[in-house]
């Protein structure tokens, strides 16, 4: 089962990642975590990616395309996997598709996961990202047992950089532009799914689930 998840930044794209990965097996590709990754083992690729990510901006397609072309080749991928933040434009779309017919596969479900640009705003605003392993939480939807502390793994839990409000109005605006054109892609495709991702996230999942068919 090969899912692409769509959405706005702050859709709730990677709280359902998370558990369709768990509970299909399946690993959960995040392209934003690969390059908060690279930024805190200060690579060459997390200095390239921040200069953009910090302005809200997309990384350039050519600094993400093969590295997910790459990961989606490997062995833990052949039963399927969740991309989350990838494609973000019709070029990565187009380079993911090429990619797969050459494996003689294809993207099986992209779920388009429905968030109002008001609603955006406070989910952004009260979004917090453990500075270890990186688990997101939300301070009123998705909060941690102890305030400010990771249940995961005990170390902080921050604000990002490009969740601050002078950020997050950018980032819509790239999503509308750049990003929002996938949807049509996808539906021509025939294999668009969406789903009202203002639900409660248990809720949010069970139609995924039942998309899904299990
Ligand atoms: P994305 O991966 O699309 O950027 P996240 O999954 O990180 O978004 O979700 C953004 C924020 O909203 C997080 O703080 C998360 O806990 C919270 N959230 C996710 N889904 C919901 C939901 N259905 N209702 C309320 N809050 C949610
Ligand atoms: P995310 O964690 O998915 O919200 O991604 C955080 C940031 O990483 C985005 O705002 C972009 O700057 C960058 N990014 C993540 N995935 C991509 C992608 N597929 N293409 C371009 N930039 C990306």
């Amino acid at each position: 089962m090969k899912i692409i998840m769509l959405g706005a930044p702050g859709a709730g794209k990677g709280t359902q990642a998370k558990k369709i990965a768990a509970k299909y097996d399946i690993p959960h590709i995040s392209t934003g975590d690969i390059f908060r990754a690279n930024i805190k083992n200060g690579t060459d690729l997390g200095k390239k990616a921040k200069t953009y990510m910090d302005q809200g901006l997309l990384v350039p397609d050519e600094l993400v395309v093969d590295l997910v072309v790459d990961r989606v080749a490997q062995d833990d991928c052949a039963g399927g996997y969740v991309l989350d933040g990838f494609p973000r434009t019709i070029p990565q779309a187009e380079a993911l598709d090429k990619a797969l017919a050459a494996l003689g596969q294809k993207v099986d479900y992209a779920i388009d996961v429905e968030v109002p640009d008001e609603n955006i705003i406070s989910r952004m605003g009260g979004r917090r990202a453990c500075v270890g392993c990186g688990a997101t939480y939300h301070m009123e939807y998705a909060a941690p047992k102890a305030e400010g502390i990771c249940d995961t793994c005990g170390k902080e839990l921050i604000l990002r950089d490009d969740d601050k409000p002078e950020t997050v109005g950018k980032r819509l605006d790239v999503y509308h532009e750049q990003t929002q054109p996938l949807i049509d892609y996808y539906a021509s495709a025939g294999i668009l799914k969406e789903v009202d991702g203002t639900a409660d996230i248990n809720d949010v999942f069970q139609t995924i689930t039942e998309i899904l068919g299990a």
